[in-house]
């Protein structure tokens, strides 16, 4: 049997058939109509869109990749009030978003009872809308009040699924462990959880890659998201070149092809290195789109890397576009919740 009609009904493959696919571009057309195929059996042609509110840049981390690490002491800091946040949503839901994602950096500012206050005044203000949290490393107890306060949806990036290459991007006191595990109790407290990696991080090879695809068939995640790494001047890791633009969209692919069901965005760091990298993303298997719903002042001082976009089709406020550019690539912008389809 051929590996790409191997790959789409077994959903899995040995490590080398893996690294057979991943190390060559013969096979990538054919990966994207294989990964656009089940989508549309899946998802048919819809494209989901969350509104993403960056509402604080302080984090008390280190990762030696990230342009907001505390060590970085370029970035120009901000933090949204309450009452800035809700502007946000209340926008967003105007512009047609059913989803809004919180993210930050791990800033202790925002408390449990801070944050629990915050989701659940949207909760109440917006209660057919989802509320999606990406805060970082927390303990069994804040996840649990978050969910209680109206939170149904989590984002963390497992980053590597190898532990050598996980310390090689971080600081010390953060471990794979506690990330893999931080992960395992969201799952249980009932979240749908999003984990993913970077595409070409320093350091990481393809075996790493393998590595963080079996982690993913362990954990099943709702949510995958994946993006090139993009180095940011400010960081020990301004020197490394950023990750290739087409082994990001054959991971879409091969992610896409393994887990049907999965909600998997066409991300900033995709649309970031390549001008029609949202729509590339699409059609190779991704189906959620993000706008930054930020306000304006903000947006260019959560700077994950070097020339994050977040004007035109990103800006939130140019829907219009992003519609024009989805519908051309084929699909077309719902304003729907987009609940994971398993
Ligand atoms: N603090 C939260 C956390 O740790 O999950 C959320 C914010 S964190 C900045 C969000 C994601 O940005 C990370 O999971 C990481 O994969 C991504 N990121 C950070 N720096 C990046 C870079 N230089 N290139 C690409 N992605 C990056």
């Amino acid at each position: 049997m051929n590996i790409l009609d191997k790959l789409l009904k077994e959903k899995n493959l040995t490590d080398t058939e893996f690294l057979q696919i991943l190390n060559t571009d013969i096979y990538d057309e054919e990966l994207y109509k294989i990964a656009d195929k089940v989508r549309r059996e899946v998802y048919g042609d819809e494209v989901y869109i969350r509104g993403l509110i960056e509402f604080t840049n302080y984090c008390k981390n280190n990762c030696l990749y990230c342009g907001i690490r505390c060590g970085n002491d370029k970035a120009v800091r901000y933090r949204l009030t309450k009452e800035e946040i809700l502007s946000c949503c209340d926008e967003g839901f105007y512009l047609g978003f059913k989803t809004f994602v919180l993210q930050g950096g791990e800033d202790a500012y925002f408390t449990d009872e801070i944050l629990c206050d915050i989701i659940s005044s949207i909760k109440n203000k917006y209660p057919d809308c989802a509320i999606t949290l990406s805060v970082g490393e927390k303990d069994k107890e804040s996840y649990k009040s978050y969910f209680d306060a109206g939170a149904t949806r989590y984002l963390l990036r497992h980053e590597t699924a190898t532990n050598e290459h996980y310390k090689k991007l971080h600081p010390k006191n953060l471990s794979l462990e506690t990330r893999k595990k931080c992960l395992y109790t969201l799952k249980e407290i009932g979240y749908q959880v999003g984990a993913g990696f970077m595409v070409g991080s320093p350091f990481q090879t393809m075996e790493n890659i393998v590595a963080d695809l079996r982690f993913l068939q362990d954990l099943k995640p709702d949510m995958i998201g994946i993006g090139p790494f993009l180095s940011h001047k400010d960081t020990p890791f301004k020197n490394f070149e950023n990750g290739s633009f087409y082994l990001s969209l054959r991971l879409l692919s091969i992610i896409r092809i393994m887990f049907p069901y999965v909600l998997l965005p066409s991300t900033t760091a995709l649309g970031t290195i390549n001008e029609n990298g949202r729509e590339m993303g699409l059609k190779a298997g991704a189906n959620v789109v993000m706008p930054n719903l930020s306000p304006e002042r903000v947006r260019k001082l959560y700077m994950l890397y070097d020339n994050k976009i977040s004007t035109g089709e990103e800006a939130a406020q140019s829907k219009a576009l992003l519609e024009k550019r989805v519908e051309n690539a084929g699909y077309k912008v719902v304003s729907l919740r987009g609940d994971v389809k398993r």
